[in-house]
């Protein structure tokens, strides 16, 4: 590959239900260290950006490149791209280990390497020590690293979260912020990550995109978008969190 190009290049996506522009003209680049972050208020189409490079939604117009392969068209098993959503749906009659593995059996991995594989996403999330536990028996925290562990394991070419931290409470928040970061250094495929939280797509991002009505408003990095942040809806969180004397 050329290490020069852009690993993932999506350019002008759109997707129109009836009368409703869902997203309109996204472009986007993003290279293997990126932490993409799409941020925007509820219903402004961030879902449905994930959605259509994940191949769950076809697009009205518009092109996906992955690794230099034209992917628009793909079913979406054939992406190699993996997807965490905001609900972590693991299947509750199996332990963590067997959740995490799940794919790989799926595709008739051998035993020996599913163990491998399995061991090596559990100690990459800390999670060792839960192996045998059942999603009941799991902290909101922990059953979130399972199902992301569940997408890792595969070895996905790109990775996709949607609003991952939304269910959880604040302190955890803040805390799988930290964690996320340090996943993503570990990591060597580009992330696209989804949340309505200004300040969370601003503690994550190497690279931000601010969406308002399925159009991209502003993209950055977070201290350029900082300096002259421009739409609606972050320039007034920015100016709430000011008034509100939030740390950063
Ligand atoms: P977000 O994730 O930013 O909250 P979505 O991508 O879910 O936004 O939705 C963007 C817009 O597209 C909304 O107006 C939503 O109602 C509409 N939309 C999303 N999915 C569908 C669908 N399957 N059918 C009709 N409209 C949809
Ligand atoms: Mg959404």
């Amino acid at each position: 590959m050329n290490h020069l190009a852009p690993f993932l290049r999506i350019e002008n996506l759109s997707k129109c239900y009836g009368p409703t522009a869902a997203v309109q003209s996204f472009t986007l680049t993003a290279s293997c260290d990126d932490f993409v972050v799409i941020v925007g208020p509820s219903g402004c189409g961030k879902s449905t950006v994930l959605r259509l490079v994940a191949g769950l939604t076809a697009p009205s117009s518009g092109t996906i490149w992955l690794d230099g392969q034209n992917i628009t068209a793909l079913k979406p098993a054939r992406r190699d791209i993996a997807m965490v959503f905001q609900d972590y749906a693991l299947y509750p009659h199996l332990t963590v280990a067997q959740n995490i593995a799940f794919p790989l059996k799926l595709r008739h991995a051998p035993r020996a390497q599913r163990r491998e594989r399995v061991e090596a996403t559990a100690q990459l999330l800390g999670i060792t020590d839960i192996l045998n536990r059942r999603p009941a028996q799991l902290s909101g925290g922990q059953q979130q690293r399972v199902a992301i562990g569940r997408a890792l394991v595969r070895e996905p070419r790109l990775f996709l979260m949607d609003e991952p931290l939304s269910n959880l409470d604040a302190h955890l928040r803040l805390t799988m912020r930290t964690e996320f970061r340090r996943l993503a250094q570990r990591l060597d495929v580009p992330i696209l990550y989804v949340t309505h939280d200004p300040a969370e797509a601003l503690a994550l991002a190497t690279k931000l995109v601010v969406m308002e009505a399925g159009r991209i408003v502003q993209a950055g990095t977070p201290a350029e978008i900082l300096a002259d942040p421009r739409g609606t809806f972050l320039p007034l969180f920015l100016e709430a969190a000011k008034n509100n004397s939030a740390p950063w």
